[in-house]
């Protein structure tokens, strides 16, 4: 069994407790205006083009056996229908400004080359994050990851928006500490504006998760103008369980405008801009008046 995985980070500190390392998961069935991972969005293999980098050399143009690249006074151009994914430009280009977001693993091969850092996650109590796009997604795929790490004594997360089977998150809960969980609205039609789709099973999924006694921390990424109407929404919605989850209210940036260029993507970042104060806004109306215990994603406090 293969995965496509877009990428790996390691030392986080912000996907989970202790250093972890964070393997980003190629795919994702929401499309949220927000994604400041756009190469993480698409299943699909892609070749990323970084202007800033090129020096216009045209190697990539003439290691590219299908015609697909053309260098025009000074621009390069790039035939995306003619490209045949060769990645020989990728290994041509001497400045990295061709590159690709996804590589296919086994889940041996992923297992291998994340757990060089073990000792390093059990000095740091952490461990591993399984991140996207989603990584539910390609279920069968992450669950058999989370599987393999589970066996060797790996602490997994899961960072998810939830959007995925129900059946998805009872085969891998026995394998998970525990999962961050997207909220990002709880009105269906907000949340349909932002993502492009319902919330329904992700409300459900998230009662599910709760219903077992699973370790949840929900992420609320803020977005001014976007979903901030959400917050009390949010707030009482959560106070309504026994023992309710933790919450982190993440502020939104739109640094990854250039990742969506790369791609050749169109740039849905909304140019607003979430100040920290909103955030702390936010976390206060969650603790103050839900009485929940609200954390700012900014501040980590
Ligand atoms: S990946 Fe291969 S076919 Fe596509 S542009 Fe690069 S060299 Fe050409
Ligand atoms: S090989 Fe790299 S640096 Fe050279 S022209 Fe192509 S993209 Fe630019």
């Amino acid at each position: 069994m293969k995965g496509l995985i877009s990428g790996i980070k390691r030392m986080e500190i912000h996907d989970g407790d202790g250093l972890r390392t964070t393997v980003f998961f190629k795919g994702c069935p929401l499309k949220c205006i927000w994604c400041h991972n756009p190469e993480s969005i698409s299943r699909d293999v892609q070749i990323a083009y970084f202007k800033d980098k090129c020096i216009y050399c045209g190697e990539c143009a003439r290691s590219c056996s299908s015609g697909a690249i053309n260098m025009i006074d000074k621009r390069i151009i790039t035939d995306g229908k003619k490209c045949s994914l060769c990645l020989n430009c990728v290994d041509a280009c001497p400045t990295g400004a061709r590159s690709f977001f996804s590589k296919e693993y086994s889940v041996t091969e992923l297992v291998d080359t994340v757990i060089d850092d073990k000792d390093f996650f059990i000095n740091g109590s952490g461990g591993v994050t399984l991140s996207g796009g989603e990584c539910l997604f390609q279920p069968n795929f992450a669950i058999e990851v989370a599987k393999e790490f589970y066996a060797r004594g790996v602490s997994v997360y899961i960072d998810t928006c939830g959007f995925a089977q129900k059946s998805v998150f009872e085969r891998i809960l026995p394998y998970v500490d525990a999962f961050l969980y997207d909220v990002k609205a709880i009105d269906e039609k907000v949340h349909y504006e932002c993502t492009g789709q319902s919330n329904a099973l992700i409300l459900d999924n998230l009662e599910f998760l709760l219903s077992k006694g699973a370790k949840v921390e929900i992420r609320f990424p803020l977005v001014k103008n976007y979903n901030d109407n959400q917050t009390e929404k949010i707030g009482k919605y959560l106070s309504k369980f026994d023992n309710p989850p933790k919450i982190k209210v993440l502020k939104y940036h739109s640094f990854a405008g250039s990742r969506y260029l790369s791609l050749n993507m169109k740039n849905t970042l909304p140019q607003v801009e979430t100040t920290n104060s909103d955030v702390q806004n936010a976390v206060n109306i969650l603790k103050n008046k839900y009485a929940l215990n609200a954390i700012n994603g900014v501040t980590e406090s």
